[in-house]
């Protein structure tokens, strides 16, 4: 299937998605139209200057301002997609690929799904022969991940979303792996110890760090070993001409990692065995 905001070389065609961004790096995301046309402040451009163009060209609204016209990429699309719930944001959504070892064709569960930020990056790492279930409470929401993944990757993406309350059990078996955004993930943990397979991989993103002691806690009591727990800060740099520098703004916080494994629920816990081991580098 063809990735319709895909990295192919063709041209620009209509119902594509667009990002134009402006010389103060503003970004707009539109949807290419046979006769339509973008209008900001800063003038008029028609769909038409757009459509069988290349990525990357430059053009020029009726004011005269210019703007870059790009496809979007995934945290482009998430950035600016309608949300209803709080996103997970690119800077976390990286890592936790990564950690959570989402591999090509992972069997995976996610709980909830909100708007399907996570659900997007998700599906992309786990691919065609990969599937993506998720419980979500809320209707409004489910309706709103399913469109926004359709929106972003295409029809018959390996995905489905099921109104459920995962504190009160997960259907699924032999998944790969779990990935929890919600309040009380410490409720998820006993059903995780059924619904993975040996080796699975639990990860739950947590606002607050009681939460965090709260998870750790109901995992030391379970199979679960390997645990650990990590936050990502990134800071961006301001670089032009000689002035090169950390930017004065950051985020400072968005959410704590913890990832653990599923181990033989036989064997008796030996000490030191679920320490993660220390930073390599
Ligand atoms: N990771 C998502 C955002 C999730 S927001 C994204 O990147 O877009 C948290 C979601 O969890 C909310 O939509 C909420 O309705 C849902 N939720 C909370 N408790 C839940 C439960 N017990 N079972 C299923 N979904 C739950």
């Amino acid at each position: 299937m063809t990735h319709p905001t895909g990295n192919q070389h063709r041209p620009f065609r209509p119902g594509e998605r667009v990002l134009l961004i402006d010389s103060k790096a503003r970004r707009y995301m539109i949807t290419l139209a046979e006769g339509g046309s973008f209008s900001t402040h800063a003038g008029t451009i028609p769909h038409a200057d757009l459509i069988g163009r290349d990525e990357g060209i430059l053009l020029r609204s009726s004011h005269g301002a210019r703007l870059r016209a790009v496809r979007p990429t995934l945290s482009d699309f998430i950035l600016k997609m309608p949300r209803g719930a709080q996103v997970i944001y690119p800077k976390d959504i990286g890592p936790i690929l990564v950690l959570a070892d989402i591999f090509p064709g992972a069997r995976l569960l996610e709980a909830g799904v909100g708007s399907g930020a996570l659900s997007m990056a998700l599906l992309r790492a786990v691919g065609t022969e990969g599937s993506v279930v998720g419980y979500e409470l809320r209707e409004d929401f489910a309706a709103k991940a399913v469109k926004n993944v359709e929106s972003f990757l295409g029809p018959d993406q390996p995905y489905r979303v099921e109104l459920r309350d995962v504190y009160e059990g997960i259907e699924e078996a032999e998944l790969d792996r779990i990935v929890l955004d919600l309040p009380e993930p410490w409720r998820v943990v006993k059903h995780a110890t059924v619904a993975l397979r040996p080796g699975g991989i639990l990860l739950s993103y947590l606002p607050t760090i009681g939460q965090v002691a709260r998870l750790r806690e109901e995992l030391d009591g379970s199979p679960f070993g390997l645990a650990e727990t990590l936050e990502v800060l990134q800071r961006t740099w301001h670089v032009e001409g000689q002035s090169v520098r950390p930017d004065h703004r950051m985020v400072a916080h968005t959410g704590f990692l913890t990832v653990a494994r599923l181990l033989d629920p036989d064997l008796p816990e030996v000490p030191g065995f679920g320490v993660a081991p220390e930073s390599t580098v």
